[in-house]
């Protein structure tokens, strides 16, 4: 995906930009790693992984062994390929953060049983591991399991990490309670893919009554942005393409939220708190909701779009932890979601955009998300009212 105006070098310009965010940033472990800090590649967080029983029809994995794996594999489960991975552990943002709260609080961890909720390659089974846990249950769907299995064994773990390779939902725990939940489940929009349900279901199923969920909060924020030159290009372009109207395309392109990086010059308003989950104790339904918002500009502008992002925090924390992926952090592989406005509304600093959002897992299939954005704009120069409808998939 190409980049934002002003963001050639985005993690690089991010990096140098890199601000305090409201909750503690823990990015202080830097000898370790700090090399990965010039080597993320800023690649797309493939497709979701779609259910596993399409490519196979009885629900049971084929192991074919991990070179077997062909294209259609990775269409269908794009968590068995290798470079997703890569991906999520050079977002070093993500990846420390965990690592620090891992660490940093090992008087949560020491002797305690954990199921780790979507292993990947297993790096937060080791983390536990490394820092006392009895034993850590590492559950994967997809082939990668395979792969876990034998960095478990490489490094030493096989006697505290048990991999279990199956969907959650299908799996038996040979324990009836876990004390710690941990799962990297966000998904851009936080909620795409949908995977925080499957965290919802282990936290009923196994958690013990005192036991905790990792991270624990998680919250959506939303802003609007000037960004007339990218609107252009990936919206407008489709009225006139090399001299033909293809304008049907251009509804299709407002009604698919961007994933993309946004510069902080480009913010207009302030930037609002949506909505904040609570993950040891929401039910499922909850990640459905409409709720209002008021962006008030900050100087007079122009604004073609509505970002969305979030942040997770890990609350149990000896100290309070966690990280945001707003414009304003430093980036991640999640980067921040573009609503785009089919008006330019033109607005005078110290006017309100109000109106409400409205998120829900599509009825077809619940990974993919449908947003409804409300607007009004009663202003000096503009006055605008629409209701746009939007779909992540
Ligand atoms: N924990 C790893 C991987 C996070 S990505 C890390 O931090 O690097 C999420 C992983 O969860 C993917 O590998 C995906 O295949 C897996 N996953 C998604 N839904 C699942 C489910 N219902 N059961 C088991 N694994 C699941």
């Amino acid at each position: 995906m190409g980049r934002r105006k002003n963001n050639q070098n985005s993690m690089s310009l991010n990096n140098a930009q890199h601000q305090a965010t409201k909750i503690c940033f823990n990015d202080d472990e830097e000898e370790e790693n700090s090399n990965l800090d010039d080597s993320i590649v800023a690649t797309e967080k493939a497709i979701a992984m779609d259910d596993v029983t399409m490519s196979d029809p009885n629900g049971s994995f084929v192991d074919g062994g991990d070179d077997d794996n062909t294209s259609a594999d990775y269409y269908f489960d794009s968590y068995s390929h290798f470079g997703i991975h890569e991906e999520m552990l050079k977002d070093v943002v993500r990846t420390k953060t965990y690592q620090n709260v891992i660490f940093q609080n090992k008087f949560l961890f020491k002797d305690k049983i954990v199921l780790d909720v979507g292993a990947g390659t297993g790096i937060l089974s080791l983390f536990c591991a490394k820092a006392g846990a009895a034993h850590v249950y590492a559950v994967e769907c997809s082939h990668i399991a395979n792969m876990a299995k034998e960095i478990v064994e490489s490094n030493g773990y096989s006697n505290v990490i048990t991999v279990l390779k199956g969907k959650i939902e299908d799996i038996e725990l040979p324990v009836a309670k876990v004390d710690i939940i941990i799962s990297e489940w966000m998904g851009y929009f936080l909620l795409f893919e949908n995977m925080l349900n499957s965290v919802l279901y282990t936290r009923d199923k196994w958690l013990a009554n005192d036991g905790i969920v990792l991270p624990d909060k998680a919250s959506l924020y939303l802003t609007a942005i000037e960004d007339a030159e990218y609107k252009e290009d990936k919206i407008e372009f489709w009225k006139n393409v090399y001299g033909f109207d293809m304008t049907c395309i251009k509804k299709q392109a407002m009604g698919e939220p961007l994933v993309d990086t946004v510069d902080q010059n480009q913010i207009v308003t302030n930037c609002q708190l949506l909505k904040t989950m609570d993950i040891s104790k929401m039910a499922s339904g909850d990640t459905s909701f409409t709720v209002p918002f008021k962006l008030v500009a900050e100087r007079d502008d122009y604004i073609h779009a509505l970002v969305a992002y979030f942040d997770v925090s890990f609350t149990k924390c000896h100290k309070l932890m966690g990280f945001s992926t707003g414009p304003r952090s430093r980036a991640t592989h999640w980067k921040q979601t573009v609503l785009y406005l089919e008006d330019v509304l033109t607005i005078c600093q110290g006017e309100a955009l109000t109106g409400s959002m409205t998120v829900a897992p599509n009825k077809k299939n619940p990974r993919d998300i449908d947003i409804t954005i409300k607007y009004s704009l009663n202003g000096q120069r503009c006055v605008a009212s629409r209701t746009q409808h939007y779909k992540m998939r």
